[in-house]
């Protein structure tokens, strides 16, 4: 039968309790959500959700076709300028999503007879984009500049080392500045994600390349989604304007894609400009990051201490990560469960995200269901 090795994988996924399901959220949730992306709580914003209502009535629904034809809007070019300002980068091209933006960058920049330095602990989209390039990926240790040196020496000809500025799965940072001096000695090039650094990370939430005194640099490309902080969806590069106009003519997953939606794009720029008047909202996901995780920590919990807004927190296996998180729910608290194989080494996390509009009776109120329904 065709498709009939699906029912064995599916088979085996049930006897390792690691079935995924899809539960549609409604929109007044009473939940208090610690799972979302939603960093800095701009998702329902009334200026960000009315920039994209306006976006949507002046551009339409969709934007009827790829950037290169007739995808591109005033609205694209405008957010392109000023996510790159924001930064302190030349240049920035919007793309559908994180994913695509990485996907491009990795692709576009690891040509073949390239090298591409990727860390241990990437995101998927990273990986996907060292697997569809053309260049050879070496692998190396999690947050190891050393281990970049050593891969980069192993090579001539174009480089370029591939990281998270923040991990998604234990909140922690990679050391972004040492990480560019390796790729410096060698000529190489930085490729950073910072899906969970921009709004959150550097002086008012402009990400960790900033932070690191590295934004506007000639050798660091950064990627962001559009999709935490800044409420909407979408993905963005950031970079010197030779780079973005090489994505423009290269990059496969903007050439072939239809442009982001004007809704999205008029969300992110109304969440852009909210963030450049309101820095504080950046300090302030922080802050309750820092005292999710001492408290957490005081109540005996092996919390990872967040260098951003993601607070991990260890669990004995996969069953009992998804059962503390079903329990959590029914007292009314949504967490994030990561779980093998999204985790590449197997152990089983709660992952809790710390958003700038929580209040301290909410900040308590998850850590003592957290504690209550500990497995
Ligand atoms: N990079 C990282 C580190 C992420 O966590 C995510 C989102 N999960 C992405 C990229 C992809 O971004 P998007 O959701 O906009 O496709």
């Amino acid at each position: 039968m065709a498709f009939g090795w699906i029912d064995e994988q599916a088979e085996l996924r049930r006897r390792a309790g690691l079935v995924r399901t899809l539960r549609p959220r409604p929109a007044d949730s009473p939940l208090l959500d610690l799972a979302s992306n939603d960093y800095l709580g701009l998702a329902r914003h009334p200026e960000v959700t009315e920039g994209a209502a306006r976006a949507a009535r002046v551009w339409g629904g969709g934007s009827t076709g790829s950037r290169l034809v007739t995808g591109t809007t005033g609205l694209h070019a405008e957010l392109e300028r000023e996510l790159a300002g924001f930064c302190g980068f030349e240049a920035a091209l919007v793309f559908s999503s994180g994913y695509a933006a990485n996907l491009a960058a990795v692709t576009a920049l690891g040509p073949h007879g390239s090298l591409i330095v990727s860390d241990a602990g990437n995101h998927a989209s990273l990986i996907d984009g060292c697997r569809l390039a053309r260049g050879t990926t070496q692998v190396v240790a999690h947050a190891d500049p050393d281990a970049v040196r050593k891969a980069l020496h192993t090579h001539d000809g174009p480089a370029v080392a591939v990281s998270d500025t923040v991990f998604s799965v234990d909140g922690d940072a990679a050391p972004l500045a040492a990480l560019a001096a390796a790729c410096r000695e060698r000529g190489a090039g930085l490729v950073a994600d910072d899906a969970h650094g921009l709004g959150v990370l550097g002086a008012g939430g402009r990400g960790a390349a900033y932070a690191a005194g590295l934004a506007g640099a000639e050798d660091v490309v950064v990627t962001v989604t559009l999709s935490k902080s800044l409420g909407s969806q979408g993905g963005a590069v950031l970079g010197p304007a030779r780079v973005i106009d090489h994505l423009v003519n290269a990059a496969r997953t903007f050439i072939f894609d239809t442009g982001l939606a004007p809704a999205a794009a008029g969300a992110a720029l109304a969440a852009l400009r909210l963030l450049r008047r309101e820095p504080e909202r950046a300090e302030r996901a922080r802050a309750v990051a820092g005292e999710l995780h001492a408290r957490l920590t005081a109540a005996g919990h092996a919390a990872v201490r967040p260098d951003a807004a993601v607070v991990s927190v260890r669990a004995p296996s996969p069953e009992s990560a998804v059962r503390w998180a079903a329990d959590c729910r029914t007292a009314g608290l949504a967490v994030g469960c990561f779980r093998p194989p999204s985790v590449p080494d197997g152990v089983s996390r709660l992952r809790l995200t710390a958003r700038a509009d929580l209040s301290g009776d909410q900040i308590e109120r998850a850590v003592r269901v957290i504690g209550e329904t500990r497995p």
